[in-house]
């Protein structure tokens, strides 16, 4: 399947005008995913260049340096736009049709696109609603017979009739017909792509944003909540309920993400992506696929009576055996061995997979995800657990002892990612316990967490579940983002 992403940004469309009007393309889009506010940056002026500067670079205009609507003095050759880094640097294609001069030309300090692969520049014949009707007109026939057929991977078409309506006419009558009508014209957009002969084939991801409001007499620039409140409409894969609260810089940053291109640090984005296909799925193994911690436990206890769960749980055979020495005296490697023996003996008797761990594998298998085996067990025990969950359902598997230092050490998340060639950032982990949690959050993973026999607390880049029960795309789309 190929993944798409249209971003269609209408200028100076207020939220709660919006709200008031039927506008039937964008609720159909509310409706397959969300309309929600956003509030433009503090320290970002209310105008035009700034903000749409932010949405299409994923940086705050103090990287930026796009401050009004002179981007003079702008540092978009560190920070540029989506279309020209997805063109220059991957080699994608992409699109980005718009009437307004500094988006498009190099006067007034722009252009804000630099390089996209294909572009459409209209400029209305004068500075006045009825002539940016018609060039948001001519704008939406040139985007629409292009994203009709073309194979564009990223575009942006920009509609600007609203914004200029207000400037003149104050938030009337007039201003509510121009965004209605902005409304057709997504519709029309919408409904090119759905016509593509290769539609059946797409993941398209569409965003609809807006740069900033107008007070009631038009104009902005200010502070109002009118003025402040922006707002984007989101649907696409992984897309659902709107995420708390959004930023202009998300956008950017959702764009890379609905193509599957995981940020490179040094862009360093501001924003963070509301829904990102993990490029592979990490899971451990005790406790969080597989009930084998009461197992653990009870051998733990068979071994050294009174030993204590929290030093033991998500914790390696050698580790245990060290910790146990400890309170016993009993030697290592005397311990150790009497732990795995029993250990093992009991995983092949009676560990059965936890609710939802099979339909969770089931559900990467038929994504494409690949999935890794990440386990503080010995290469025993994992084998014995393999026989029982389908060993052709993880691409690699680590065990205890495969690396160098074992969990809470980053080491076995980061060799089941080197073993899979993927970005380690870019990957979920799934994990029940803390200590596993620290492993995979030290090797810069996103975390699931299941937490079993001790607790784990929510915290940025992790999410945490009851259990595994339930889990669709949505769910694997933004967990730890
Ligand atoms: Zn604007």
């Amino acid at each position: 399947m190929q993944s798409r992403v249209l971003v269609v940004g209408i200028d100076g469309v207020r939220l709660d005008v919006l709200r008031r009007l039927p506008t039937p393309h964008l609720a159909a889009l509310a409706a397959d995913g969300f309309l929600t506010p956003v509030e433009v940056d503090a320290d970002t002026p209310t105008m035009s260049g700034p903000c749409w500067a932010t949405i299409v670079t994923g940086v705050t205009a103090a990287k930026h340096g796009v401050w009004s609507n002179d981007f003079t003095g702008h540092r978009l050759d560190v920070f540029p736009d989506f279309a020209t880094r997805l063109a220059e640097q991957d080699g994608r294609r992409t699109f980005v049709a718009a009437g307004w001069r500094p988006l498009m030309q190099v006067r007034d300090g722009g252009p804000l696109f630099r390089a996209p692969s294909r572009s459409v520049f209209i400029e209305p014949v004068a500075d006045t609603p009825k002539s940016w009707e018609r060039c948001d007109e001519q704008i939406t026939d040139a985007a629409a017979a292009v994203l009709a057929v073309d194979e564009v991977d990223a575009s942006f078409v920009y509609l600007g009739a609203p914004d200029e309506t207000a400037h003149f006419l104050g938030c009337g009558e007039a201003y509510e017909a121009a965004v209605r009508q902005a409304d057709r014209r997504l519709g029309r957009l919408l409904a090119a792509i759905r016509s593509r002969p290769s539609y059946a084939d797409e993941h398209w991801t569409v965003l609809v944003v807006t740069d900033h409001g107008h007070v009631d007499a038009g104009g902005h620039g200010g502070r109002t909540p009118e003025e402040r409140t922006a707002w984007l409409a989101a649907a696409g894969p992984g897309i659902g309920a709107a995420p708390p609260a959004l930023r202009h810089v998300d956008v950017g940053a959702q764009v890379f993400a609905a193509l599957g291109r995981h940020p490179d640090r040094h862009w360093t984005l501001d924003g963070r992506p509301f829904a990102a296909a993990p490029h592979a799925v990490l899971l451990d193994m005790d406790g969080t696929l597989v009930d084998t911690e009461s197992l653990w436990l009870r051998t733990v206890h068979e071994t050294v009576p009174g030993a204590d769960a929290a030093h033991v749980l998500g914790r390696s055979v050698s580790d245990t055996a060290a910790h146990l020495h400890a309170l016993t005296g009993d030697a290592p490697q005397q311990l150790a061995a009497d732990l795995e023996a029993r250990f093992l003996a009991a995983v092949r008797e009676e560990a059965t997979p936890l609710p939802g761990a099979l339909e969770l594998l089931d559900l990467l298998q038929e994504l494409g995800i690949p999935a890794a085996l990440v386990s503080a067990s010995s290469r025993p025990v994992v084998d014995a657990v393999l026989g029982i969950l389908g060993p052709d359902r993880f691409r690699t598997t680590v065990a205890e002892g495969e690396t160098p230092r074992t969990k809470p050490a980053a080491d076995p998340y980061l060799a089941a990612a080197r073993g899979l060639g993927v970005d380690p950032a870019a990957c979920l982990a799934v994990e029940d316990s803390p200590t596993g949690v620290t492993a995979a959050e030290a090797a810069g993973c996103r975390v699931l967490a299941v937490p079993s026999y001790a607790s784990v607390t929510p915290a940025p880049r992790r999410t945490v579940l009851a259990d595994l029960k339930g889990i669709g795309r949505h769910e694997l789309w933004t967990a730890g983002l």
